[in-house]
């Protein structure tokens, strides 16, 4: 019998997703016993016209890392979604724009002033920018078109699956592997189209081991400002911990070694913006008896985008700062 068809492609993230699948470790025997790679560019020399010439669902499971960031991700985006049967948007940067997507706060023009002319450490005294069509005497040379806005992959193509995550948990990894091989040979169901998968009911508060106690903040810290209790919950310490507003399913690991919940395995089932949820989660702890005095604590967190929304803003009800 021949093999099912494997491909995984990284459009606008850093890459980690890729190393993600290799630490699975000998779970990837499986992988080969199971699949064929037919794309994969960032572990094998393939080329777009190769996807551009299988027939439409020849791909069996693609895994999509990565947001839509420029024109290049989305081509690709739409190509694979034609090729493949089951899509994967595989860790936060495709299932929720990730961190590329905090680039929401600013314009595409307003990034590259500041990469190109505003960058101390750029020597740059003729002020290039980029061009998307340069000519040469070899020929035209063409980059990508970077969009104004990030976009999550289901905002730009149907999406199967969402399995969130900065990168995804090995282990989760691995048992979705062993759902999707069982359903491919017909010996077991594929999750609800549309499902979160690789994750666990409930939140990363759930999963985490510290002692909690009563919640009641009166000033917030950053972590390298003191040593956390090793036991008590980080939040009661005055470090903002993701935690209650966090879909469980990575095992708590961060908090485990005393850094609190970034929040990248995204909102929990039910809560449709991750960064609202804590922002009342942190409304209702602070403890202050007047209007002046919570509006000095709530002032005290650092980055307030970069903080509650860190993985989630090209996702979140906001979505993007006006421009
Ligand atoms: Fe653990 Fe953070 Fe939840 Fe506290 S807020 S219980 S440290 S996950």
């Amino acid at each position: 019998m021949s093999k099912f068809k494997f491909a995984m492609y990284w459009a606008g993230s850093c890459g980690g997703c890729e190393i993600s699948v290799l630490e699975i470790k000998e779970k990837i025997l499986d992988v080969d016993a199971n699949f064929d790679v037919v794309f994969w560019p960032a572990a094998a020399d393939f080329k777009y016209k190769d996807v551009e010439g299988y027939d439409d669902g020849f791909i069996d499971l693609c895994l999509f890392n990565g947001c839509i960031r420029n024109s290049e991700n989305e081509h690709l985006a739409k190509l694979l979604r034609e090729k493949s049967k089951v899509l994967v948007a595989f860790g936060s940067c495709a299932a929720t724009g990730g961190i590329p997507g905090l680039a929401n706060v600013a314009n595409a023009q307003e990034i590259k002033d500041l990469v190109y002319r505003d960058n101390p450490s750029l020597d740059n005294p003729e002020g290039v920018y980029p061009q998307e069509r340069y000519t040469m005497p070899e020929g035209e040379l063409e980059l990508p078109h970077m969009y104004d806005t990030v976009k999550t992959l289901a905002q730009t193509i149907d999406v199967d699956y969402f399995m969130p995550g900065c990168p995804p948990e090995a282990h989760q990894i691995a048992t979705v592997l062993d759902v999707v091989i069982a359903a491919l040979k017909g010996e077991g169901p594929l999750p609800a189209k549309g499902a979160t998968i690789g994750v666990a009911p409930k939140t990363c508060c759930d999963e985490c081991k510290r002692v909690k106690e009563e919640k009641k903040i009166s000033s917030f810290r950053r972590i390298w400002e003191f040593l956390p209790d090793a036991e008590q919950c980080l939040l009661e310490q005055g470090l903002i911990c993701m935690g209650p507003a966090t879909q469980a399913g990575c095992g708590s690991r961060c908090t485990t070694v005393g850094m609190p919940c970034r929040g990248c395995y995204g909102a929990p089932e039910g809560v449709v913006d991750q960064g609202a949820k804590m922002l009342s989660t942190v409304a209702s702890i602070i403890d202050a008896p007047t209007p002046e005095e919570i509006a000095k604590i709530a002032a005290s967190v650092p980055d307030p985008v970069g903080t509650f929304y860190r993985f989630g803003l090209a996702d979140s009800l906001l979505r993007r700062a006006r421009v």
